[in-house]
């Protein structure tokens, strides 16, 4: 039966994330013919509303009003909620990142409806919708179906493929008004901690320290290679721990997840904690001087060796390419 499924539009310094058209394709699977709609809201839409429509949503709607301009659960919640209630969707697709991890319990709660988070692949069975997501940090995945009620669910990013991109498309952008009030928290001022660079968690590759790296400094030739590769660099807790970079950049467990199409672990030994913010990459490179480390036993390539003599030869290799 077709449906009517709206996708939230997680706008990132004046971009939408990429997560934000992965979520617009898994939505197309749930809506079975159905309306695809985006959601936008903050500032001036313009270009963004067009860019939703362009990778599949039939329509947008945006909101906007000074009190969205920045993400607070208590505005956002509240004027989603204004949305849902005018426009009556039988399912809302959010991405599964920081914004997504705190807005969609909220919801969930105010809808008095399931949630099904960090869904990594979505697929048609005898015309169920069923949702794949790992438990257990990982090491096991369940097939999740919603019987009844609301679908609202939160999409792992870089799992799903985006629609491709087609600017023939066109839909209609509207706007709507929305009444926000009571506000408990209000944003007064953002200092970032880093500045730009790409989001770690949307990386295609990903150059990750850990306690092996010994020192600050001894990231400079993971950043060089992250560079490189137009990648990211995350850590291990070890790394966190012993103050070699910031806490922002710690996968696992209680850190980030990560599914990028390369992981290279240098230095790290492969905690379980830490496998389960990465074992979903696609290709997994181990670089460390301990043949018995446990990550060569979840890595695609290992390298037995000390990372500051296979760092260079990497980036010597990716720089005459
Ligand atoms: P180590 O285990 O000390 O490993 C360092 C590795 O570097 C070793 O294998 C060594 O052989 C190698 N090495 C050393 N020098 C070199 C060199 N020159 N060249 C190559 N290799 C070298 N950890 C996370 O990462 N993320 C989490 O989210 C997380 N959450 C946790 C939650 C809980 C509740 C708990 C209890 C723990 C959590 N941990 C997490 C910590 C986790 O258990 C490990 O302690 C941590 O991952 C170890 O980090 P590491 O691999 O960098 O350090």
């Amino acid at each position: 039966m077709s449906k009517k499924i709206f996708v939230f539009g997680e706008i990132r310094e004046s971009e939408l994330r990429n997560v934000s058209f992965e979520a617009i394709a898994a939505a197309k699977k749930v809506a079975d013919g159905g309306e695809v709609v985006g959601l936008l809201l903050g500032g001036k839409a313009g270009n963004l509303a067009i860019e939703m429509i362009h990778y599949g949503a039939d329509r947008v709607v945006t909101v906007e009003n000074d009190q969205l301009q920045a993400y607070t659960p208590d505005a956002y919640s509240q004027a989603i909620m204004q949305v849902i209630d005018a426009e009556k969707p039988d399912g809302f697709i959010l991405g599964h990142t920081a914004v997504g991890k705190d807005l969609s319990p909220r919801l969930a709660a105010k809808l008095k409806s399931g949630l099904i988070s960090d869904v990594v692949s979505l697929e048609v069975v005898d015309e169920k919708v069923l949702f794949t997501r790992p438990i257990y940090s990982g090491k096991a995945f369940e097939k999740l179906e919603v019987r009844e009620g609301l679908v609202l669910a939160t999409i792992r990013p870089n799992n799903i493929t985006p629609l491709e991109k087609d600017v023939s498309r066109t839909g209609d952008v509207s706007s709507m008004e929305v009444e926000i009030k009571n506000l408990r928290t209000i944003i007064k001022e953002i200092v970032r901690k880093t500045a730009g660079g790409i989001d770690l968690s949307e990386a295609k590759v990903v150059v990750s320290g850990g306690r092996g790296v010994k020192s600050k400094d001894g990231f400079k030739p993971l950043q060089e290679l992250a560079d490189l590769l137009g990648g990211a660099v995350g850590a291990s807790r070890g790394a966190c721990d012993s103050d070699y970079c910031d806490y922002s950049l710690q996968i696992g467990q209680t850190g980030k997840v990560v599914t990028p199409d390369l992981y290279i672990a240098c230095g790290i030994s492969g905690a379980i904690q830490h496998v389960a913010g990465m074992s979903n990459s696609k290709v997994i490179v181990a670089i460390n001087k301990d043949p018995e480390a446990p990550i060569f036993g979840i890595a695609d390539y290992g390298i037995v060796g000390d990372l500051f003599e296979v760092l260079p030869l990497l980036i010597e290799e990716f720089t005459s390419v």
